[in-house]
């Protein structure tokens, strides 16, 4: 008789592959997970745990962890060059979400799933066999390996995507933005209250986080960087904010003396398909809505599809992998759209975008 027991590999211990493998460790999987990195970064700023993804925690047990890490933040103010507040919004919805440092989140979740699954870090793939009954993976290090099912949740440059489906040119779309963050622990009056500081084309926001606060320079740029040389993210930021007023001249020093660091494009992910055989692909590894979509939330919600749909038909695993993609692609299509229009009101093109989005934010306020 088959075993309802899969071998699974998951590429990346990021918030979609450590939360796939805390649910398919318990579930009885056998599961190993490579991540490239030495051990959990510190960089990246807070991000939000809301909809499924709170019930996705609440599962998993880690409610009162993530309470206990997550910020005080419920406001987002809009300041002028002189600091003072021209518009404001409600960063919260509702009482069954928070907003967690990313490196807590990550660290929260591989440790809800250490005792049941295998973690090798400082590790990745380098070359994928798939066959009909599995997938023979050669590691950068480890010995060669067989697994049922390979996961790519190593995030918007995915390895296993490149690997399994061709190069990522052909599945990335820049949206014409970058996004940069870092921790400088500069001190902050309140820790309610995020505050940014708009120019044509650029967003600058201090975030209160937990304790220790962070910058994000959030900007609009055509210009094509590789996002993996850290000097080429550094010197276009000194061009795009050259002469932004407030205190940008202040925290991009800052960033600059800083070594760890999160740079990136803002892009979407588009996929005709997220599964080849027995290799799948989750999180933004298949469907990337960069920073103003929930990406971290829609990555934990898809981790809970793939594993329920695992569960629901062990020894069939394209179906499994099918009814995944169909119930996602539902709850990413959305927010995936959705980007655009924050991208609006987060980083307004022009003086008039900015003095429409404060001035439509006085009026809700009002109401
Ligand atoms: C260090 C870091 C900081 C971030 N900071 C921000 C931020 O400030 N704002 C924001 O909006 N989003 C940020 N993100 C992205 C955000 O975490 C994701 O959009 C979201 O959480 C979706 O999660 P994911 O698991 O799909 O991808 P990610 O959270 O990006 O996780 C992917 C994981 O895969 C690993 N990995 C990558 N390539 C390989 C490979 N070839 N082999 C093995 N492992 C690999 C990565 O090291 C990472 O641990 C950050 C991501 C990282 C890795």
């Amino acid at each position: 008789m088959q075993s309802d027991r899969l071998t699974v590999l998951i590429s990346g211990a990021g918030i979609a592959g450590a939360t796939l493998a805390a649910l398919l460790g318990r579930a009885g999987h056998e599961v190993t997970v490579v991540e490239r990195d030495q051990g959990v970064r510190s960089s990246g700023n807070p991000v939000d745990v809301r909809k499924g993804a709170y019930q996705v925690a609440e599962r998993l047990g880690v409610m009162s962890r993530l309470q206990d890490a997550a910020t005080k933040v419920r406001e987002l103010i809009f300041v002028d060059n002189a600091g003072r507040r021209v518009a404001s919004m409600r960063t919260r919805q509702s009482d069954r979400e928070v907003e967690v440092p990313r490196a807590d989140l990550s660290a929260i979740l591989v440790e809800a799933g250490r005792s049941n699954a295998e973690f090798l870090f400082d590790e990745m793939i380098n070359k994928l066999h798939p066959d009909d009954r599995g997938v023979e993976v050669i590691f950068d290090r480890a010995a060669t390996r067989r697994f049922d099912l390979v996961v790519g949740a190593d995030g918007i440059n995915s390895g296993v995507r490149r690997l399994a489906f061709g190069p990522e040119a052909d599945f990335v779309e820049p949206l014409g933005m970058y996004v940069a963050t870092a921790t400088l622990g500069v001190p902050l009056e309140r820790d309610d209250l995020v505050i940014m500081h708009n120019e044509p084309g650029t967003a600058v926001a201090l975030h209160p986080g937990t304790g220790v606060s962070g910058v994000a320079f959030m900007f609009r740029s055509e210009v094509r960087i590789d996002h993996r040389d850290p000097d080429a993210g550094r010197q276009l930021l000194k061009e795009v904010y050259r002469g932004v007023g407030w205190r940008t001249e202040e925290l991009l020093s800052a960033y600059l003396a800083t070594d760890d660091v999160y740079f990136d494009s803002i892009s979407r992910i588009r996929m005709p398909t997220w599964s080849r055989g027995r290799v799948t692909l989750l999180g933004d590894a298949a469907s990337c809505v960069s920073l103003f979509g929930d990406g971290s939330s829609s990555a934990m919600e898809g981790a809970a599809t793939l594993a329920a749909a695992l569960g629901e038909s062990p020894h069939d695993i394209p179906t499994a992998l099918a009814r995944y993609e169909s119930a996602h692609r539902a709850v990413t299509r959305p927010r995936q759209r959705g980007v655009l229009i924050a991208s609006h009101l987060l980083i307004p093109r022009s003086r008039l975008g900015i003095a429409l989005r404060d001035q439509a934010l006085r009026l809700v306020g009002r109401r």
